[in-house]
């Protein structure tokens, strides 16, 4: 398999070919093998421009969207692809997914999934200058999946079916904040503005790529400090949405971050965090990549 980083060209290829949806410019897109156009135009005002109201007819739209005539649409600049789904009425998350994760914190590999939330002010799109609200803010790239349809303690087995596809995050954490008192408390650490970038799209759960296993590559100032694939995760993306519907309902467009591979800055035998002027880049094979700057708060 080609790494996002390493096979640009070939990815951008293969990439272009599947089906994506994406928020251009805060409206619903898609594209379905060429660029993208705007949903709302190329259905005849069908379905809404908001990108968060697609995931309530997800069935209806992703019909539509595979057979729709939409020409070769246009390349879309990065910096105006916003997160896929920007408004979700929950986002989970995951702690210690990946065994060797768990290692450098010196923590046991979990017997359950250990569950907590992102909320959702935090999200932000492909490209984002993110204020560094602490001096110990660390990475964390991470598989996101975006729920289509409602999920209520659904099998594992039919757990992908409930999955309008999968995009790139990256669950940026303030380990001070995040270790802050007598037990951990992660929701708030990790939800800073700008904490939370999604994108730059979303492939479609039908494409078989999303649900391969996939490479996840972060890179800090060009330097790689994180690359895994998702074969190595404790708790599958079926078993996690198992596992949570089991307790709570997934709503349409709700967000699942499925915890990071080892290579956090926290973790180092001398830790390392973020500065003003770093530059972060998350890709994962089949998908495509996502960048953040950072800046003194
Ligand atoms: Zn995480």
């Amino acid at each position: 398999m080609t790494l996002a980083l390493d096979g640009t060209a070939a990815l951008g290829a293969i990439v272009a070919l599947r089906m994506r949806v994406a928020n251009v410019d805060g409206r619903l897109a898609f594209a379905n093998g060429g660029g993208f156009v705007d949903a709302c135009e190329a259905s005849a005002g069908r379905f809404g421009p908001d990108p968060q109201s697609v995931y309530d007819r997800w069935d209806e739209f992703s019909e539509w969207a595979s057979s729709a005539t939409t020409g070769l649409g246009e390349e879309v600049a990065p910096e105006r692809l916003g997160p896929p789904a920007p408004a979700p009425r929950q986002v989970f998350a995951v702690a210690l997914n990946y065994p060797e994760h768990a290692a450098e914190g010196s923590m046991a590999t979990p017997e359950v999934p250990l569950i907590f939330t992102k909320f959702p002010t935090c999200l932000v799109g492909a490209r984002a200058s993110v204020a560094l609200a602490t001096p110990f803010v660390d990475w964390e790239i991470e598989l996101v999946a975006v729920i289509a349809r409602r999920a209520v303690a659904v099998a594992e087995e039919a757990a992908w079916d409930h999955v309008a596809g999968v995009t790139v995050g990256q669950d940026l954490s303030a380990r001070d904040v995040q270790f802050t008192g007598p037990a951990p408390q992660f929701s708030l650490a990790k939800s800073f503005p700008g904490f939370g970038p999604t994108g730059p799209w979303l492939l479609s759960s039908d494409e078989p790529a999303a649900r391969a296993e996939l490479e996840l590559e972060c890179l800090r100032n060009g330097e790689r400090v994180q690359r895994e694939t998702t074969g190595a995760m404790t708790f599958s993306v079926a078993q996690l949405i198992a596992y949570v519907s089991g307790i709570c309902p997934l709503l349409p467009g709700d967000l699942l971050f499925t915890g990071t591979p080892s290579g956090v800055g926290s973790r180092r035998e001398a830790p390392v965090y973020l500065k003003a002027g770093d530059e972060l880049v998350s890709a994962i094979s089949g998908i495509g990549e996502i960048r953040q700057t950072f800046y003194d708060a």
